[in-house]
């Protein structure tokens, strides 16, 4: 303190001491020898090689609390978008799994996936130079990734995004043109609409690690990112799934398990690793509707940007922000209500209230359909027609699905005689609050992706059954009265 020069004031004499600056070490405080690269949590600077190690034994232990069986060679799913925070764990993942790795070499496989949504760079308002150029920047994109995966000598799957609407059915084109229209004609915002791709883009990654066989999917994102999602999902009224989104293993598709490894770094830290790396950012935007009604200011384009831009604002001030946010919500647990009740659109559980009011809108239809039963596919479970093809009366029904997978395999390539979706409007009640928000009633003359009507359906038509057959269960109480 002797060194920092004070001053005294005119009025009151009062010696005023200027706050010290904070002197950091002039070599890292581990190796003792380099220069460092970075002050890492307010007080340790570090070196590049010291600062990796840090970073990569982090890392590590987060893997390790994700894997159920340590001796199991695991397969995970990573999913690559290709931004800093992505690119950066595929180098820690290296890190872990290498050839190079000498030490505490750990045994599991991994297996990209990158969603390839350059569809969307065609919406109106969006595309500031031609349709060639944008091709370019896409394949040019994929291109880079490929290379990048095969010098980690890790496979790479492209999916694009368009396939949400299957991949067999119809053409390319016209995937890509339903995909365009869905998100041009929602009337609704552009939180819906971000809101509506990031729960496609999550699904496409599920379903593609699923076709893999692998049950869990190592997702990139950074404290950062995690903190504003647990702030806008807590205002779009999601806060039931916050948990599961912002937790470091996310249950809540019971066949995946999301495991968020990157989830102690912040995005600064993750910038400067990456800088290091020389790799380029191959960020695809993920909010790229902000263009098309942009008379705000980007920040307040939506609800995603809006708590962004608070997050960021707050975590300038005081740099504990984000860890005591994502530290406070560590102790909740997301509520399961239901196992099998799942929102047809994004997944989350659905509450008990949600539970109930879809059994009576269920309920209702059955005494509908029982008054008026020459409706073609009818939901009807009391008459049995043998000729309906979608009879829920028994397993050998075409539409049935395994009750117990419902929702995981979220399989669109059923071609079966119940696949017209188009004719049977979307059960709003299968969806969770904020999903029901995302889409209104308008919403349902939309041509959705056919994974939203078939997970609706199934979950209506597995009700359906649990009631028809529940007379004929036996519960607990009944097997200890046989046993007496
Ligand atoms: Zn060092
Ligand atoms: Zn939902």
């Amino acid at each position: 303190m002797s060194g920092v020069p004070s001053c005294s004031t005119d009025d009151g004499n009062t010696v005023l001491n200027a706050t010290p600056k904070r002197v950091y070490a002039k070599n890292c405080i581990r190796c003792k020898e380099s220069k460092p690269i970075i002050v890492f949590r307010t007080t340790d600077t570090l070196c590049w090689p010291c600062y990796r190690e840090v970073i990569t034994k982090k890392f590590k232990n987060n893997i390790s609390k994700s894997r159920s069986d340590k001796r199991e060679l695991e397969t995970f799913a990573v999913s690559l978008s290709g931004g800093p925070s992505s690119m950066v764990m595929l180098d820690l993942i290296d890190q872990c799994i290498g050839e190079n790795v000498k030490r505490a070499k750990m045994f599991f496989k991994v297996h990209a996936i990158h969603i390839d949504q350059s569809v969307l760079r065609g919406l109106n308002g969006n595309s500031n130079s031609n349709d060639s150029e944008d091709n370019n920047t896409g394949l040019a994109i994929q291109k880079q990734l490929e290379e990048i995966c095969s010098s980690y000598k890790v496979p790479l799957t492209i999916v694009p995004l368009e396939n949400i609407y299957g991949d067999a059915n119809e053409t390319r084109e016209q995937r890509r043109q339903q995909l365009v229209e869905v998100f041009e004609q929602m009337e609704s915002n552009n939180t819906s609409k971000e809101d509506l791709l990031e729960h496609f883009r999550a699904q496409l990654v599920y379903e593609t690690a699923h076709k893999l066989g692998l049950g869990r999917i190592l997702n990139g994102s950074s404290s950062n990112r995690l903190a504003i999602r647990l702030l806008s999902s807590t205002s779009k009224g999601r806060g039931n799934s916050v948990p599961n989104e912002t937790n470091l293993l996310d249950y809540h598709r019971t066949s995946t398990t999301v495991c968020h490894p990157m989830r102690d770094f912040l995005l600064k830290e993750i910038a400067i690793y990456h800088r290091y790396l020389g790799l380029q950012d191959l960020t695809v935007p993920s909010n790229p509707f902000h263009s098309i009604n942009l008379n705000q200011s980007s920040h307040k384009a939506s609800i995603n940007t809006l708590c962004e831009n608070f997050i960021n604002t707050l975590q300038d001030i005081s740099s504990q922000t984000i860890h005591t946010l994502l530290r406070s919500v560590d102790k909740l647990h997301s509520p399961v209500a239901d196992e099998s009740m799942f929102c047809s659109v994004c997944s989350c559980s659905l509450t008990k209230s949600e539970i109930e009011t879809l059994k009576k809108s269920v309920g209702e239809r059955i005494n509908n359909s029982n008054s008026n039963n020459n409706t073609k596919c009818s939901t009807t479970t009391t008459n049995n027609q043998a000729t309906s093809c979608c009879s829920t009366d028994s397993s050998k029904s075409c539409c049935s699905n395994d009750n117990n997978n419902n929702n995981n395999n979220n399989n669109n390539n059923n071609n079966n005689c119940c696949s017209d979706n188009s004719s049977t409007p979307l059960n709003l009640h299968t969806l969770c609050y904020s999903c029901r928000n995302i889409l209104d009633k308008k919403s349902t003359t939309l041509t959705l992706p056919p994974y939203i009507k078939e997970n609706s359906k199934t979950m209506v038509h597995s009700y359906q059954l649990r009631n028809e057959i529940k007379d004929f269960l036996l519960n607990d109480d009944d097997d200890e009265d046989d046993d007496n």
